[in-house]
Protein backbone atom coordinates (compact mmCIF):
# COMPACT_ATOMS: atom_id res chain seq x y z
CA UNK A 1 0.00 0.00 0.00
CA UNK A 2 1.26 3.47 -0.77
CA UNK A 3 1.37 6.53 1.36
CA UNK A 4 0.41 9.46 -0.33
CA UNK A 5 1.81 13.03 0.39
CA UNK A 6 -0.19 15.70 0.07
CA UNK A 7 0.20 19.55 -0.64
CA UNK A 8 -0.79 22.85 -2.54
CA UNK A 9 1.41 25.60 -4.11
CA UNK A 10 -0.07 27.84 -2.11
CA UNK A 11 1.41 26.19 0.76
CA UNK A 12 4.51 28.03 -0.30
CA UNK A 13 2.58 32.01 -0.65
CA UNK A 14 1.36 31.83 2.69
CA UNK A 15 4.20 34.11 4.50
CA UNK A 16 4.30 35.80 7.64
CA UNK A 17 7.96 37.84 7.52
CA UNK A 18 11.14 37.10 5.94
CA UNK A 19 12.19 36.40 9.81
CA UNK A 20 9.13 34.49 11.00
CA UNK A 21 10.27 30.69 11.60
CA UNK A 22 6.86 29.47 9.91
CA UNK A 23 8.23 29.66 7.02
CA UNK A 24 7.54 28.68 2.79
CA UNK A 25 11.61 26.91 3.51
CA UNK A 26 10.19 24.66 5.76
CA UNK A 27 8.76 22.73 2.97
CA UNK A 28 10.93 22.80 0.83
CA UNK A 29 13.35 21.12 3.34
CA UNK A 30 11.14 18.15 3.99
CA UNK A 31 10.96 17.84 0.15
CA UNK A 32 14.73 18.44 -0.75
CA UNK A 33 15.37 15.37 1.92
CA UNK A 34 12.83 13.27 0.40
CA UNK A 35 14.12 13.80 -2.70
CA UNK A 36 18.30 13.34 -1.41
CA UNK A 37 16.40 10.24 0.43
CA UNK A 38 15.28 9.06 -3.40
CA UNK A 39 11.84 8.75 -1.54
CA UNK A 40 9.98 11.63 -3.13
CA UNK A 41 9.55 9.34 -6.17
CA UNK A 42 7.78 6.44 -4.26
CA UNK A 43 5.12 8.45 -3.29
CA UNK A 44 1.30 9.28 -4.35
CA UNK A 45 1.74 12.67 -4.64
CA UNK A 46 -1.68 14.45 -4.33
CA UNK A 47 -2.34 18.32 -4.61
CA UNK A 48 -4.94 19.40 -2.06
CA UNK A 49 -8.56 20.86 -2.94
CA UNK A 50 -10.12 23.90 -1.04
CA UNK A 51 -12.01 22.59 2.42
CA UNK A 52 -15.72 23.15 1.92
CA UNK A 53 -17.44 26.11 4.36
CA UNK A 54 -19.50 22.46 5.66
CA UNK A 55 -16.12 20.83 6.15
CA UNK A 56 -15.03 23.95 8.55
CA UNK A 57 -17.81 24.28 10.53
CA UNK A 58 -17.89 20.88 12.32
CA UNK A 59 -14.93 22.35 13.79
CA UNK A 60 -15.11 26.19 14.01
CA UNK A 61 -17.53 28.60 14.66
CA UNK A 62 -18.95 30.26 11.69
CA UNK A 63 -18.37 34.04 13.25
CA UNK A 64 -14.74 32.84 13.01
CA UNK A 65 -14.37 31.71 9.82
CA UNK A 66 -16.12 35.05 8.52
CA UNK A 67 -13.48 36.33 10.74
CA UNK A 68 -10.63 34.56 9.35
CA UNK A 69 -12.06 35.07 5.97
CA UNK A 70 -12.34 38.90 6.35
CA UNK A 71 -9.13 39.39 7.71
CA UNK A 72 -7.84 38.66 4.47
CA UNK A 73 -5.47 41.33 3.38
CA UNK A 74 -5.08 42.47 0.18
CA UNK A 75 -1.53 43.61 0.63
CA UNK A 76 0.77 43.10 3.42
CA UNK A 77 0.47 41.36 6.74
CA UNK A 78 -2.67 41.05 9.39
CA UNK A 79 -2.19 40.25 12.72
CA UNK A 80 -4.57 38.08 14.22
CA UNK A 81 -2.35 37.00 16.89
CA UNK A 82 1.02 38.63 17.90
CA UNK A 83 2.97 35.28 15.98
CA UNK A 84 0.47 34.55 13.63
CA UNK A 85 -0.31 36.96 10.36
CA UNK A 86 -2.04 36.88 7.19
CA UNK A 87 -0.86 37.89 3.76
CA UNK A 88 -2.95 37.52 1.05
CA UNK A 89 -1.94 33.88 0.06
CA UNK A 90 -2.82 33.17 3.84
CA UNK A 91 -6.50 32.40 3.41
CA UNK A 92 -6.03 30.22 0.30
CA UNK A 93 -3.07 28.04 1.88
CA UNK A 94 -5.05 27.80 5.07
CA UNK A 95 -8.58 26.30 3.18
CA UNK A 96 -6.03 23.86 1.13
CA UNK A 97 -4.36 22.80 4.24
CA UNK A 98 -7.87 21.76 5.89
CA UNK A 99 -8.84 20.32 2.43
CA UNK A 100 -5.84 18.20 2.29
CA UNK A 101 -6.92 17.24 5.65
CA UNK A 102 -10.30 15.97 4.34
CA UNK A 103 -8.62 14.46 1.42
CA UNK A 104 -6.48 12.59 3.03
CA UNK A 105 -9.23 10.43 5.27
CA UNK A 106 -11.21 10.07 2.26
CA UNK A 107 -8.33 8.29 0.32
CA UNK A 108 -7.16 6.61 3.41
CA UNK A 109 -10.98 5.24 4.20
CA UNK A 110 -11.67 4.10 0.57
CA UNK A 111 -8.55 2.54 0.48
CA UNK A 112 -6.90 3.95 -2.39
CA UNK A 113 -3.58 4.86 -0.14
CA UNK A 114 -2.90 2.82 3.00
CA UNK A 115 -1.87 5.95 4.75
CA UNK A 116 -0.98 9.87 4.31
CA UNK A 117 1.10 12.63 5.10
CA UNK A 118 -0.22 16.17 4.74
CA UNK A 119 2.91 18.34 4.00
CA UNK A 120 0.46 21.40 4.74
CA UNK A 121 1.01 25.03 6.16
CA UNK A 122 -0.44 26.72 7.85
CA UNK A 123 -0.52 24.22 10.68
CA UNK A 124 -3.35 23.91 12.50
CA UNK A 125 -2.93 22.20 16.53
CA UNK A 126 -3.18 25.45 18.31
CA UNK A 127 -6.28 26.98 16.39
CA UNK A 128 -9.23 26.82 18.99
CA UNK A 129 -13.08 26.62 17.54
CA UNK A 130 -12.79 30.53 17.54
CA UNK A 131 -9.44 31.76 17.74
CA UNK A 132 -6.11 31.67 15.57
CA UNK A 133 -2.98 31.38 17.36
CA UNK A 134 0.40 29.84 17.58
CA UNK A 135 0.56 30.55 13.53
CA UNK A 136 -2.40 28.36 13.38
CA UNK A 137 -6.22 29.76 11.79
CA UNK A 138 -8.24 26.19 10.71
CA UNK A 139 -7.49 23.02 12.65
CA UNK A 140 -6.05 20.75 10.05
CA UNK A 141 -6.43 17.87 12.27
CA UNK A 142 -9.54 18.64 13.76
CA UNK A 143 -11.04 19.25 10.36
CA UNK A 144 -9.95 15.58 9.29
CA UNK A 145 -11.03 14.02 12.37
CA UNK A 146 -14.41 15.10 12.19
CA UNK A 147 -14.46 14.13 8.34
CA UNK A 148 -13.92 10.64 9.51
CA UNK A 149 -16.71 10.90 12.38
CA UNK A 150 -19.33 12.38 10.01
CA UNK A 151 -18.75 11.96 6.39
CA UNK A 152 -17.72 8.11 7.16
CA UNK A 153 -19.16 7.14 10.31
CA UNK A 154 -16.06 6.35 12.33
CA UNK A 155 -17.16 5.91 15.92
CA UNK A 156 -13.82 6.13 17.92
CA UNK A 157 -10.47 7.79 16.50
CA UNK A 158 -7.09 9.28 18.32
CA UNK A 159 -4.96 11.93 17.19
CA UNK A 160 -1.46 11.36 18.40
CA UNK A 161 -0.15 15.09 18.82
CA UNK A 162 3.86 14.71 18.68
CA UNK A 163 4.75 18.18 18.69
CA UNK A 164 6.65 19.94 21.58
CA UNK A 165 3.92 22.31 22.11
CA UNK A 166 0.34 21.28 23.70
CA UNK A 167 -2.22 21.05 20.96
CA UNK A 168 -4.66 23.09 22.85
CA UNK A 169 -6.51 24.01 19.92
CA UNK A 170 -7.42 19.81 19.36
CA UNK A 171 -8.06 19.49 23.05
CA UNK A 172 -10.66 22.84 22.83
CA UNK A 173 -12.71 21.09 19.81
CA UNK A 174 -12.68 17.83 20.88
CA UNK A 175 -12.76 17.88 24.98
CA UNK A 176 -16.28 16.78 25.37
CA UNK A 177 -16.75 14.25 22.45
CA UNK A 178 -15.57 10.92 23.79
CA UNK A 179 -15.07 9.61 20.53
CA UNK A 180 -11.72 11.19 19.97
CA UNK A 181 -8.84 10.49 21.81
CA UNK A 182 -6.15 13.12 21.89
CA UNK A 183 -2.73 11.83 23.04
CA UNK A 184 -0.34 15.12 23.92
CA UNK A 185 2.88 15.24 24.86
CA UNK A 186 4.29 18.95 25.43
CA UNK A 187 6.92 20.83 26.75
CA UNK A 188 5.72 22.05 30.20
CA UNK A 189 6.35 24.70 31.52
CA UNK A 190 6.14 26.35 27.63
CA UNK A 191 3.83 27.78 25.10
CA UNK A 192 1.10 27.72 25.11
CA UNK A 193 1.07 27.23 28.98
CA UNK A 194 -1.76 24.78 29.23
CA UNK A 195 -3.02 21.21 29.02
CA UNK A 196 -0.88 20.09 32.57
CA UNK A 197 -4.16 20.09 34.85
CA UNK A 198 -7.06 18.64 32.00
CA UNK A 199 -9.08 16.56 33.76
CA UNK A 200 -10.94 14.10 30.96
CA UNK A 201 -11.27 10.48 30.34
CA UNK A 202 -10.03 11.08 26.74
CA UNK A 203 -7.71 14.11 26.85
CA UNK A 204 -4.37 12.32 27.93
CA UNK A 205 -1.81 15.02 28.08
CA UNK A 206 1.65 13.84 29.07
CA UNK A 207 3.49 17.53 30.23
CA UNK A 208 7.59 16.92 29.86
CA UNK A 209 9.84 18.84 31.18
CA UNK A 210 12.58 21.01 29.06
CA UNK A 211 15.42 18.49 28.72
CA UNK A 212 13.55 15.40 28.04
CA UNK A 213 15.20 13.14 25.29
CA UNK A 214 14.78 9.95 23.99
CA UNK A 215 14.90 7.84 26.34
CA UNK A 216 12.90 9.43 29.05
CA UNK A 217 10.21 10.27 25.73
CA UNK A 218 9.74 6.83 25.24
CA UNK A 219 9.30 5.88 28.37
CA UNK A 220 6.68 8.29 29.29
CA UNK A 221 5.10 7.28 25.66
CA UNK A 222 4.81 3.42 26.45
CA UNK A 223 3.45 4.25 30.13
CA UNK A 224 1.25 7.29 29.50
CA UNK A 225 -0.28 7.03 26.20
CA UNK A 226 0.05 3.41 24.85
CA UNK A 227 -2.44 1.53 27.51
CA UNK A 228 -4.80 4.37 26.61
CA UNK A 229 -4.59 4.10 22.92
CA UNK A 230 -5.06 0.58 22.79
CA UNK A 231 -7.91 0.83 25.46
CA UNK A 232 -9.86 2.94 23.03
CA UNK A 233 -9.36 0.99 19.84
CA UNK A 234 -9.78 4.00 17.47
CA UNK A 235 -11.00 2.95 13.99
CA UNK A 236 -8.44 5.56 12.62
CA UNK A 237 -5.29 7.28 13.85
CA UNK A 238 -4.47 10.94 12.98
CA UNK A 239 -0.58 12.54 13.79
CA UNK A 240 -0.44 16.13 14.91
CA UNK A 241 2.72 16.25 13.59
CA UNK A 242 5.37 18.31 14.56
CA UNK A 243 9.30 17.96 14.97
CA UNK A 244 10.09 20.88 17.13
CA UNK A 245 11.10 18.54 19.66
CA UNK A 246 14.13 17.36 17.96
CA UNK A 247 17.56 18.39 19.82
CA UNK A 248 18.37 20.76 17.29
CA UNK A 249 15.62 22.75 17.34
CA UNK A 250 15.79 26.16 18.96
CA UNK A 251 12.01 26.83 19.26
CA UNK A 252 12.12 24.59 22.58
CA UNK A 253 14.33 22.50 24.92
CA UNK A 254 13.26 18.82 24.22
CA UNK A 255 16.46 16.85 23.09
CA UNK A 256 14.67 14.06 20.45
CA UNK A 257 16.57 12.72 17.41
CA UNK A 258 15.05 10.89 13.89
CA UNK A 259 15.35 7.62 15.62
CA UNK A 260 13.08 8.84 18.00
CA UNK A 261 10.53 10.12 15.36
CA UNK A 262 10.60 6.91 13.95
CA UNK A 263 9.97 5.05 17.27
CA UNK A 264 7.19 7.16 17.44
CA UNK A 265 5.93 6.62 14.09
CA UNK A 266 5.67 3.07 14.66
CA UNK A 267 4.17 2.81 18.05
CA UNK A 268 1.20 4.60 16.04
CA UNK A 269 1.50 2.31 13.12
CA UNK A 270 1.31 -0.52 15.66
CA UNK A 271 -2.16 1.14 17.38
CA UNK A 272 -2.82 1.25 13.43
CA UNK A 273 -1.90 -2.16 12.22
CA UNK A 274 -4.07 -3.72 15.42
CA UNK A 275 -6.90 -1.71 15.77
CA UNK A 276 -7.51 0.29 12.44
CA UNK A 277 -6.36 -1.77 9.67
CA UNK A 278 -3.66 0.39 9.50
CA UNK A 279 -5.28 3.75 8.70
CA UNK A 280 -3.50 6.83 9.51
CA UNK A 281 -3.62 10.71 8.40
CA UNK A 282 -0.56 12.50 9.49
CA UNK A 283 -0.06 16.09 9.29
CA UNK A 284 2.19 18.70 9.35
CA UNK A 285 2.60 20.66 12.72
CA UNK A 286 5.81 22.15 14.07
CA UNK A 287 9.47 22.29 13.42
CA UNK A 288 11.66 24.73 12.74
CA UNK A 289 15.31 24.25 12.73
CA UNK A 290 15.48 23.32 8.56
CA UNK A 291 17.59 20.93 8.83
CA UNK A 292 16.37 19.09 11.69
CA UNK A 293 12.54 19.25 10.10
CA UNK A 294 13.90 17.77 6.77
CA UNK A 295 15.79 14.74 8.28
CA UNK A 296 12.93 13.96 11.06
CA UNK A 297 10.17 14.24 8.86
CA UNK A 298 12.05 12.15 5.99
CA UNK A 299 12.38 9.66 8.95
CA UNK A 300 8.92 9.73 9.53
CA UNK A 301 7.72 9.62 5.97
CA UNK A 302 10.11 6.99 5.58
CA UNK A 303 8.45 4.54 8.12
CA UNK A 304 4.73 5.55 7.16
CA UNK A 305 5.99 4.31 3.63
CA UNK A 306 7.60 1.01 5.30
CA UNK A 307 10.31 2.20 2.61
ZN1 LIG B 1 5.12 23.27 18.04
Amino acid sequence: MHTAYISHPSFLLHSMGDWHPESPERLRAIEDRLHAARLFDYLTHLEAPSVQRSQLLRVHDAAYIDFVEASSPSEGLRALDPDTSMNPHTLEAARHAAGGAVMAVDRVMRGEVGNAFVACRPPGHHATRNRAMGFCFFNNVAVAVAHALEAHGLARVAIVDFDVHHGNGSEDIFKDDPRVMLCSTFQHPFYPFCGADTARDNIVNVPLPAGTAGDAYREAFSAKIMPHLEAHRPQMLFCSAGFDGHREDEMAQFGLVEADYVWITEQVMGVAARHAEGRIVSLLEGGYDLSALGRSATMHIKTLAAL
